[in-house]
This record gives C-alpha cells, structure tokens and sequence, in this order.
C-alpha cells in the first residue's frame, strides 16, 4: 500500500495531457486527468481540427472558380452558409469530445471535469477534492494574448473566431504568423474582405525567407496586406469598429482579429506555492526529462513554451509517461520537425532554412524550382508553386525542405521521415518521382542555383 492515492494526475486534457495519461494508464499507472473546459484541448476545439475544417470550406471558393478553366459552367457566386458550417463544425468537435472521453476511460482513466489547482509537490485539489498524487504533469496548454490597447475589449481572438455567431463583411486581422495567415485565407477565401496588418517587414518569422516572399505575394492577391505597421486603438463607430494604425490611416471594419501569439497557462495553478519555478512570461521550467525544480511535478506541451504544435506535445506526454512509469528511455529530439501553415497556398518545412543553414556555419548548396504546377495551367490561376532544398556541401545531407504550393503539408511529411532518416541530396536523385506530379520536383531539381 502506498500513501498516495494515485500514481499519476494530469492537469490539462489537451493533446500532451491525454496522451500522458493514456500512456501511462496503459503502463499500468493509477492515473486521473483533470480538464476544466473541453476534452481534446485546443487542437480539438479552437485549433487544429476546426481550423483545417474552415480551411477546406475556404478552398471551394477557388475550386469554383478553377473549375471554369476545365469547363465547367458554375454559378458565379456560389452561396455560402456559415451557420451550417459552424453547426456542422461543432458536431463533428462534439464527436471528437466524446471519443477523447471513451479513450481515456477505456485506457482507464479517471476523468474529472472541473479546474485543478497544485497544493504541493504531491496534492492538487480538483472539484473540492484532494488527491495526493506520486507524480504531477502540467500539461495546461496556452491562451490567447494581445497587447494592452484601448479598445481591446472589442477585438476577438482565435477562440472566439470558432463560435463566431455570423460572418462578417470585413475583418482586419492583427499578427504575421501561424492563426494570422491561416485567418487571412480562410477570411477571404469565404468572401470576407480582409487586411491583414503586421508589425514586422516580412510574414512568418522563422521560416524559409524565399518561401514567406513568395506567399507575401500570393497572399496580397486576396488581402489587404499592411506591413510594418501596428494597431493603436479600436473604438466602436455604430455598427463597424474603426481601428487606428500607428501610420495614422484608419479602418472601418466589421470584426477586428488579434493573432500576436499566445501565452502559457499557468496563473492561478498553485505553482508559486508549490515552488515550481516559472519563466518570465509564465511558463513552467523543465529539464530535458520535462520534470521542474519539483521532482514530482512534471509539464509537457505549450505549457513549457518550446515548440507550440500537437505533435510536439503528444511525443512529449508519451516520452514522459514512458520515462516516469515505463523502461523506455527515449529522450525528446527538436530536429527535424516538420510544420505546415495551412494558408492558402499552403507553406510546409522540415528542418533548417536556408538562413539558420548558413548560421550554423555550414557551407551550403542550395536547390529551387518555381513553376505553374499542371492543374493551374487549365485554371488560369496566377501561382505558382516553389520548393527548394537546403543541402550540407560536405556531407551532402539534406538539411532542409520546404515548400509553397497545394498539398505541401502532404508531401513534406514524407519528406521528413526521408530527413530524420539522414538522406543525402544523391538518396533524392536516386529516388525516382511520380509524373505528373509537383512532388516529383524534389527528386528532380539538380543544379544548384
Ligand atoms: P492544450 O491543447 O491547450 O490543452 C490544455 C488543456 O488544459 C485545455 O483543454 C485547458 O482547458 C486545460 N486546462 C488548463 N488549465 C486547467 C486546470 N487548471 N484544470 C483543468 N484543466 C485545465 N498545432 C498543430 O500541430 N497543427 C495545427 O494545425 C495547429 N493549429 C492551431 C490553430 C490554432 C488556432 C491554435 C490556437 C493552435 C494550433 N495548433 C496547431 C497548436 C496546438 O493546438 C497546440 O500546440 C496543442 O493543442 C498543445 O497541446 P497541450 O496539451 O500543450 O495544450
Ligand atoms: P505566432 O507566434 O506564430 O505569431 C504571432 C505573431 O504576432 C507574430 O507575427 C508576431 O510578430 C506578432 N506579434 C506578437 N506580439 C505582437 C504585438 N504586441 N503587436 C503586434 N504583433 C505582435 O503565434 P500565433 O498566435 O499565430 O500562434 C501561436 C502558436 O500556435 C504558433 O506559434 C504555432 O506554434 C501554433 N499554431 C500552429 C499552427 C499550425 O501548426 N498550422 C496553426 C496555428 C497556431 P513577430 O514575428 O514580429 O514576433
């Protein structure tokens, strides 16, 4: 018997918490996940999920209007009703609810329902119980932030856009990277006009420069893009809300949409109390293991601030609940992880850019094709596709890929498996392609430029 009453609680039933528990419950770990609002986190119900749902609808928009170049004779405005969208969205996150519920009961789970809070290193209190606890993980996610402006009160976030009750005729939307871009496609795509304002000089810091370059442009054929710029204040004019830029020009608008990143979750939890200690801007501190100064407690996810995306967090719940109650000892490697902005044209990576290439001090070949993929040769779209490789010139490792052009999250996925396994520019010019594809363009691109 020991004094504990479980081995195992995880606070936070996102992606990173439900698969610790999981994988611990299976390990034979007497566990209990708390969640206080939806099961399944962010990535379920305000993330991942719904926004690739919303993303699709947006795409038909150009599928319509490509379908001409084929012949078809479609209706030049084809209606668009975003409460069956939104009806149809929460359906399918309420199915999703459901089988998150059923997977870490049947894994045998506890699941409790309500707000936890950390008592000390071995007690949280959830729901007017306390429960000590042999291991604690934090695995709290992040929340939305915006700068401290006047009018703020009027401006939504990434939550709010996913039961929004009607869609506007106009949003400005606030950020230059992952919710901002992704808004700005989904937006216009669904009719909505669209600008989209950005402190910095370029969009998505952190990727491929070429690759954001090119998506700027194609960007500024559906939205209104003003760079270099920042919103100083929103104030309610009627029906519209007018936002003020700090270029001094002002904007009537319908819905003004904050996307300036997100910040972790960890006020109120208990964890000054406990002694944890925290970053500055609030995020929980972990060794490579994802244990704090605490022995006990643990964190994995956004939560820790390291890299903000689902299948970081699951790998690190799994690695976690495999070290705590397992014998597998694999440790957490941030290499080589691939990412997708689903923007329209959608933006894949896997592994370094052509800048941090050069930073690491490597002398590098770098390989590039631009072209008209096939299906816009009929559509007459303007757009083009680029992808580029990112070599070692030494060891001929292939260090980086990425790519701008429809189904890249596709293709670059299997790319990084090709990545993580260490492949050479040769293991891709020896690899045959698949004509007539846009793929095949990564295995044929032979001189460097
Ligand atoms: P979360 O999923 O945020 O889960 C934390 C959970 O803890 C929440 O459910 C919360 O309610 C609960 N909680 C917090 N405090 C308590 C408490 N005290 N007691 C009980 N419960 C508590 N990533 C991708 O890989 N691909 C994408 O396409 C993608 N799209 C995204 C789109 C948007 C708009 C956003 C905002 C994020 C997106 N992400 C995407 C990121 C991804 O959603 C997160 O990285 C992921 O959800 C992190 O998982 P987590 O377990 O750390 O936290
Ligand atoms: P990001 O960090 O990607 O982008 C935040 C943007 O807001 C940046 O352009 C930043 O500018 C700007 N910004 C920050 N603070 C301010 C401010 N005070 N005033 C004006 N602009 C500001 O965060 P997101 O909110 O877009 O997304 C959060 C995270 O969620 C992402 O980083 C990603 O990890 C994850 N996510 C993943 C997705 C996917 O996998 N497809 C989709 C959506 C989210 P600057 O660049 O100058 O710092």
């Amino acid at each position: 018997m020991t004094a504990f009453d479980l081995d195992f609680f995880v606070i936070g039933g996102g992606s990173g918490g439900v698969r610790a528990a999981r994988t611990a419950a299976a390990l034979g770990a007497r566990t209990a996940l708390a969640e206080e609002r939806y099961l399944g986190g962010t990535c379920v119900n305000v993330g991942c999920v719904p926004k690739k749902l919303f993303s699709y609808a947006a795409h038909y928009a150009r599928d319509f209007q490509d379908a001409r170049g084929y012949g078809w004779k479609t209706n030049a405005n084809p209606d668009f009703d975003w409460q069956i969208l939104m009806q149809r969205k929460n359906a399918e996150i309420s199915r999703l609810n459901g089988i998150y519920g059923n997977l870490l009961r049947n894994a045998g789970v506890r699941v409790i329902e309500a707000r936890a809070r950390v008592l000390d290193a071995h007690t949280v209190e959830v729901g007017g119980e306390i429960l000590r606890c042999r291991e604690i993980l934090l695995a709290t996610g992040g929340w939305p932030s915006l700068p401290d402006i006047p009018g703020r009160e009027l401006a939504l976030n990434s939550n709010d856009i996913f039961a929004l009750p009607s869609l506007p005729d106009a949003i400005v939307i606030v950020g230059g990277g992952y919710i901002a871009v992704e808004f700005a496609g989904i937006f216009a795509g669904l009719g909505v006009k669209t600008t989209l304002v950005h402190r910095g000089a370029t969009l998505l810091r952190g990727f491929d420069a070429e690759i954001a370059a090119h998506f700027q442009n194609d960007l500024r054929q559906y939205a209104d893009l003003r760079l270099e710029n920042t919103v100083k204040a929103l104030h309610r004019a009627g029906e519209q809300i007018l936002v003020t830029l700090a270029d001094g020009h002002e904007i009537a608008t319908a819905q003004v949409l904050f996307a300036t990143g997100r910040q972790p979750n960890t006020t109120g939890l208990g964890l000054e109390e406990a002694g944890v200690q925290l970053a500055a801007n609030g995020a929980v501190l972990v060794n490579a293991q994802f244990t704090t100064n605490v022995p006990s407690i643990h964190a994995v996810g956004d939560v820790i601030d390291r890299v903000a995306l689902t299948p970081v967090a699951l790998a690190e719940g799994q690695i976690l609940a495999h070290r705590l109650f397992g014998t597998a000892t694999r440790e957490m490697t941030y290499d080589n992880i691939p990412t997708a902005v689903f923007c329209h044209p959608e933006i894949a990576t896997v592994g370094l850019s052509e800048d941090q290439a050069r930073a690491s001090g490597a002398a590098i070949k770098v390989f590039r094709s631009r072209f008209t993929p096939l299906r816009h040769t009929l559509s007459g779209r303007a757009e083009k596709a680029f992808l580029k490789l990112v070599v070692d010139a030494e060891s001929d490792k292939v260090l980086g890929a990425h790519m701008l052009g429809e189904g890249a999250a596709e293709i670059i996925q299997g790319l990084a498996i090709a990545l993580t396994m260490g492949a050479t520019k040769a293991d891709f010019d020896r690899t045959l392609g698949i004509h007539p594809s846009t793929a095949e363009e990564f295995v044929t691109m032979r001189t460097p430029s």
